[in-house]
């Protein structure tokens, strides 16, 4: 029997929020109800953006941004969506784009202008066990190294591109597109630190298990929306930020 998913398909940021609690997947793509994004969303976006920009100036013309360039895409892109956020009181926006500024500009230096972009933001659509899948890979490089970037505040373990659904759809997608099996799969963490940001490289190589297991995880996900199980889950971080809090708890 065919499966019914409200966007006609799941991608990895669906299948996240599922696992994360499905009564809000329901609130969020069943009923289409808009979620509230914080500062920190703001700051990855705008960070992606950049990084983004100068990957695909490499790509298409050859040109290598100055970090200035960079640090003006991160700006116009902060700019932009400054007003769609739901600030804290507390939060200082100007202290919080300069640490931004900073985080790019650092990653750019290290990392960011010797990367070698083979595709960039490159859109993919395919069936996984039954179920329509979509997304965007952020970045492959020309020696066959998926990449994804990361802001948080706090430095990762080092085993989390062991579990991330995100890598391991990425690789999925790159064979479909490419033919080929990637080289190795990479998550790249800016984290803000007070003393300044530190910068993570973070990698691995996905196995036939963990390629097996993402595709499950589609395949389970995708069935269960399509069947229209949609319980809450209030035990682990998802209550404390859900933008559907008060309507699911009446708090
Ligand atoms: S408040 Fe908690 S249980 Fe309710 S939808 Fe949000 S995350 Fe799920």
């Amino acid at each position: 029997m065919p499966v019914k998913l409200p966007r006609g398909y799941l991608s990895v940021s669906q299948i996240r929020t599922y696992q994360r609690c499905p009564k809000q997947y329901e609130y969020q793509y069943v009923y289409g109800m808009k979620t509230t994004f914080g500062s920190s969303f703001l700051l990855g976006r705008a960070f992606h953006k950049a990084i983004e920009e100068a990957n695909r100036a490499k790509m298409e013309t050859g040109e290598i941004f100055e970090t200035e360039q960079v640090a003006d895409v991160f700006s116009d892109a902060w700019e932009t969506e400054k007003e769609e956020v739901e600030w804290k009181e507390d939060e200082d926006k100007g202290q919080l784009k300069d640490s931004g500024l900073k985080m790019t500009m650092a990653y750019y230096e290290e990392h960011g202008r010797n990367l070698s972009p083979f595709l960039v933001e490159t859109g993919f659509m395919m069936e996984v066990e039954g179920i329509p899948f979509q997304g965007f890979i952020d970045l492959a490089e020309t020696d066959g190294t998926i990449r994804d970037f990361k802001t948080a505040s706090k430095s990762p373990t080092a085993d989390v591109v062991d579990s991330s659904i995100q890598l391991a759809a990425y690789a999925l997608a790159y064979r479909e597109l490419t033919g080929q099996k990637e080289v190795k799969v990479g998550l790249d963490y800016v984290v803000n630190l007070k003393k300044g940001p530190k910068i993570t490289r973070l990698e691995t190589e996905i196995d036939k298990g963990r390629m097996e297991r993402l595709k499950a995880t589609i395949q389970g996900v995708g069935q269960a929306i399509s069947a229209g199980v949609f319980y809450p889950n209030e035990e682990g971080f998802a209550c404390g930020y859900c933008s559907f809090r008060e309507l699911c708890k009446g708090k």
